[in-house]
């Protein structure tokens, strides 16, 4: 059967029947009242979400371009830098800075493990100079579905006093408790394919006045992704060069429905979504490949023994059209992932565990009573 494709990936995440009909429309032009009315009511709804009274910056970017414009804005080459690395993104981070010229120092953990906060504070400590000038970190850690304590590693910063803490929320945003003000964190970066429920295009980055004082003398060249750029034409209710219409468009529904629904609420059906889908690994007897205390709400690591990661995957596309994401680089086939973030409802997450019994039941695992991960997910769902 075609067209029932359910996406459990972390991102693209599915997209509300309200944000498609709002791509669908003919685009308006970018220089109209119109069109900067829609811009007030997004930024304003852009802050909620971020919990800020400072600027969240709207560019035409995936995630990784807004992370970059996050980090280049508010250094000179040769600063140097801590770079949290327990994943894919981690590393990704790390490359940015050595394609900049800046001196990076990794703080590393093995992939599925979080960061230990006492590594940054070592290093922070230590730095009575103050050469460190910022601190970046991958809060959900989306390759391996490792959650990090940034709130602890930010207290650490904080007491540096000096360096600016720089977040990758790109799966933790809108999934999370992501107090921006109360935590005092500097840039944080996200991308519209994840919790804000439209399709890839929109890189989004919160700056604090911290951060806006870096600016002043940052040296790293820059020209597209000058934030200075966006927050001067922001002021104005537009933008520098030509947005994705239709894409702020349907942010514009998605934001409107996830201001209905409230923090409290969307925070907490991604928890308990969470919970629901690691219940029921575990009545499968499958092995998840992060623990209890640092996993992550947007997405769920399995690691199944004895069968190929990357058969599950393939088979559960097959049967029923529901797409998982596989393992990166040396997890390649080792893991599978399953994505509850965005518009995910109860419903998915249930039939969701539901086909995944079939399909190991068809590859032959049999170390599970049939039913029980759907029971597992059940109870936890039922609240
Ligand atoms: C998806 C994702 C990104 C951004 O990836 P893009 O492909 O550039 O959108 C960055 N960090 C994390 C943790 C992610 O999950």
């Amino acid at each position: 059967m075609e067209d029932k494709l359910m996406l459990m990936i972390p991102g693209p995440t599915p997209v509300p029947e309200a944000a498609l009909l709002a791509l669908a429309k003919h685009p308006i032009g970018h220089r109209t009242n119109e069109f900067s009315n829609i811009l007030a009511d997004v930024t304003a709804n852009l802050k909620w979400l971020h919990q800020t009274e400072s600027d969240v910056l709207m560019l035409n970017v995936s995630g990784t371009g807004a992370v970059e414009a996050g980090i280049i804005n508010f250094l000179s080459p040769g600063d140097r830098i801590l770079v949290g690395s327990n994943g894919k993104f981690g590393e990704r981070w790390a490359e940015v800075g050595q394609a900049y010229g800046l001196n990076v120092e990794t703080i590393t953990a093995e992939w599925g493990q979080p960061l230990d906060p006492a590594q940054f504070a070592d290093k922070l400590q230590a730095d009575t100079a103050k050469e460190i000038k910022a601190v970046i970190v991958t809060h959900s850690e989306t390759s391996t579905g490792v959650l990090n304590d940034l709130e602890t590693i930010n207290r650490h910063v904080k007491e540096h006093g000096e360096a600016l803490i720089i977040v990758d929320a790109v799966t933790s945003l809108g999934a999370f408790n992501l107090p921006v003000d109360a935590w005092g964190l500097d840039v944080v970066a996200s991308g519209s394919q994840k919790g804000y429920m439209i399709p890839p295009g929109l890189g989004f980055v919160a700056v604090s006045a911290k951060a806006w004082e870096a600016y002043k003398t940052a040296k790293l060249p820059k020209y597209y992704l000058d934030l200075g750029k966006y927050k001067k034409s922001a002021a104005k209710n537009t933008t520098p060069f030509t947005p994705p219409v239709n894409l702020i468009v349907a942010l514009h529904t998605t934001l409107g429905m996830m201001k209905e629904e409230g923090l409290e609420s969307i925070f907490g059906r991604h928890e308990r979504q969470k919970n629901a889908t690691r219940a029921a690994i575990k009545g499968l007897n499958l092995p998840l490949f992060a623990a209890d205390d640092c996993a992550s709400p947007a997405i769920t690591a399995v690691a199944p023994p004895n069968i190929e990661a990357d058969k599950i995957r393939s088979l559960m596309k097959k049967r029923f059209d529901i797409a998982l994401a596989g393992g990166q680089d040396h997890l390649k086939n080792k893991i599978f992932r399953i994505g509850h973030l965005g518009f995910v409802s109860d419903r998915d997450i249930l039939s969701c565990i539901a086909s995944l019994e079939v399909v190991l039941l068809e590859l032959g695992y049999e170390n599970f009573t049939p039913g029980a991960g759907v029971a597992a997910a059940a109870k936890v769902l039922n609240g």
